[in-house]
């Protein structure tokens, strides 16, 4: 905590700079010899059709692994990431492990979307969608089945260049969706013209567990008939219980993803999850 007080003042601004300096040079590092060490991994959370419980696709959610064991969080090291000039490597990284680990289960018969978050400055990159494309290419995806999220902002301030990226992303197949819908400041008299398929509903407004306590079923649905009005898909964030799960569906979201239905897991915990329900189906268990 950098607090400062009486005649400590200057002693403890010193000491608190200093100590910021260090975490991020350890950070810095850290993230540098993570991409060569391969120190990350994609998890994956599947996104659900609500009425039958069926897989739509799965998310890719990054994970650092250091090599003691400790697992750190998007949320604490994304940022950092770009700080340091790293968004493009790391950006490429997970579109290439996403789209490897899609290759491998279209190949062992499971059909689903991945969704993959792009950090908006990585979309200012210049050949960025060719890098998409790429990718795509190279491991031969469907690109209907590429979704890319990234969050309001992109749309608030970025201007004409990420648009055409968009667009060419866009008239190539792949989707493009709006992530963590209604948190940011983008305008709803844009929304029509937005090169984008889909739109994911913060979790904010449809979970009670946080301390906002934004969730508002008069949101969720006005969001719902906007997007059935502009012809979007949708998709619901952070449902957690049966009765938002009902709820969405009284509104008219049938897509989900949460907590109620799946966390995110590794790969190979994906491939059993789906496996087993595969099963369940064949011998008619619930
Ligand atoms: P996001 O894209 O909005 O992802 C959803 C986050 O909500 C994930 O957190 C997920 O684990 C969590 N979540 C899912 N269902 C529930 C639920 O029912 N309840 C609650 N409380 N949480 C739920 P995670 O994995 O920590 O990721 C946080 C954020 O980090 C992501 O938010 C995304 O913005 C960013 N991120 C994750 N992976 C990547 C990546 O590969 N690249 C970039 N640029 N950003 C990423
Ligand atoms: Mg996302
Ligand atoms: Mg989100
Ligand atoms: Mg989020």
């Amino acid at each position: 905590e950098c607090k400062t007080r009486g005649a400590a003042h200057h002693l403890v601004f010193t000491d608190c700079l200093q100590a910021r300096l260090q975490k991020e040079i350890r950070v810095e590092n850290g993230l540098h010899r993570a991409l060569n060490n391969n120190e990350f991994e994609l998890h994956y959370q599947p996104v659900i059709n609500m009425q039958d419980g069926s897989l739509l696709g799965v998310e890719a959610l990054i994970r650092w692994c250091l090599p003691d064991g400790t697992i750190v969080m998007p949320n604490d090291f994304i940022q950092e990431a770009t700080r340091v000039g790293l968004t493009a490597e790391l950006g490429e990284w997970v579109v290439e492990a996403a789209c490897q680990q899609l290759r491998c289960w279209l190949d062992q018969g499971f059909t689903l979307s991945m969704s993959v978050n792009i950090s908006p400055h990585h979309l200012r990159y210049i050949g960025f969608d060719q890098m998409i494309l790429d990718t795509v290419n190279k491991y031969q995806i469907p690109p209907s089945l590429l979704i890319l999220e990234l969050t309001e902002e992109v749309f608030v301030d970025s201007g004409v260049a990420s648009f055409d990226t968009l667009n060419a992303l866009r008239n190539a197949g792949i989707k493009i969706a709006i992530d963590d819908f209604g948190t940011g400041y983008s305008s709803l008299r844009y929304l029509k013209t937005l090169p984008i398929d889909r739109i994911k509903i913060d979790r904010c407004f449809v979970s009670e567990d946080n301390l906002e306590a934004l969730s508002d079923p008069l949101i969720t649905q006005a969001i719902i008939y906007l997007c059935q009005g502009l012809g979007l898909d949708l998709v619901a964030e952070g449902v957690e219980s049966e009765e938002q799960a009902n709820c969405l569906q009284q509104q008219g979201c049938m897509t989900g993803q949460g907590f109620l239905y799946a966390r995110p897991m590794t790969a190979d915990a994906l491939t059993e999850w789906m496996g087993s329900r595969a099963t369940a189906l064949v011998s008619g268990q619930p």
